[in-house]
């Protein structure tokens, strides 16, 4: 794990002052890298049934596809406000840096299908409790909350926690 974790880059006062962006890109620039991240989270889901894989904008989704293809389930995307061009359903969130949005399509998620949600970073927990709630309203049965990695200092742990639901992160900052 800790050769994955040297592969996150910080990058200081991105998008904002302030903020240490968590720069995934060079470990995705790594085959192995990226084949161990998927494979290594896969693998928790053997015969679980999983039968959709949902990812946030945008980082989510380069997780997610990869995630949902190794597992056989189908993928869901969440995105920001506008872009899905079907009948969407909508939930507010604050960011660590900002306010924001997110949407899936109506359909994307039917009652009680077994979903696990995945996102690259777990800072304040305000992106994915959103994303909870879209799936929540659409009735889905969310299996586990997974991350790329987590700032275990923000809290966010505990805010999908008190949600009800059991979280993952692979590598822990
Ligand atoms: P939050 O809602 O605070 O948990 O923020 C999570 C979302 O914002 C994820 O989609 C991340 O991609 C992004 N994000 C928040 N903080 C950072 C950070 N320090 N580095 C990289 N991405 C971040």
């Amino acid at each position: 794990m800790e050769e994955l974790k040297s592969l996150i880059r910080d990058v200081p006062d991105f998008p904002k002052p302030g903020i240490v962006f968590k720069d995934i890109t060079p470990l995705l620039h790594k085959p192995w890298a990226f084949q161990k991240v998927i494979d290594y989270i896969g693998n928790r889901y053997i015969g679980a049934g999983v039968e959709i894989v949902a990812g946030i904008e945008s980082r989510g989704f380069i997780l997610a596809s990869a995630l949902a293809y190794k597992i056989g389930a189908g993928l869901a995307i969440i995105r920001k406000p506008g872009k899905l061009p079907y009948k969407t359903v909508s939930a507010s969130y604050t960011l660590e840096y900002g306010q924001d949005t997110i949407e899936i399509h109506e359909d994307a998620i039917t009652k009680g299908t077994k979903v696990v949600l995945i996102d690259d970073v777990l800072a304040t927990g305000g992106t994915m409790s959103a994303a909870i709630d879209l799936v929540e309203k659409l009735g889905g049965n969310i299996v586990s909350v997974d991350f790329l990695l987590e700032l275990t200092f923000l809290g966010g742990r505990k805010r999908i926690l008190e949600k009800g639901y059991p979280v993952f992160s692979l590598i822990k900052f």
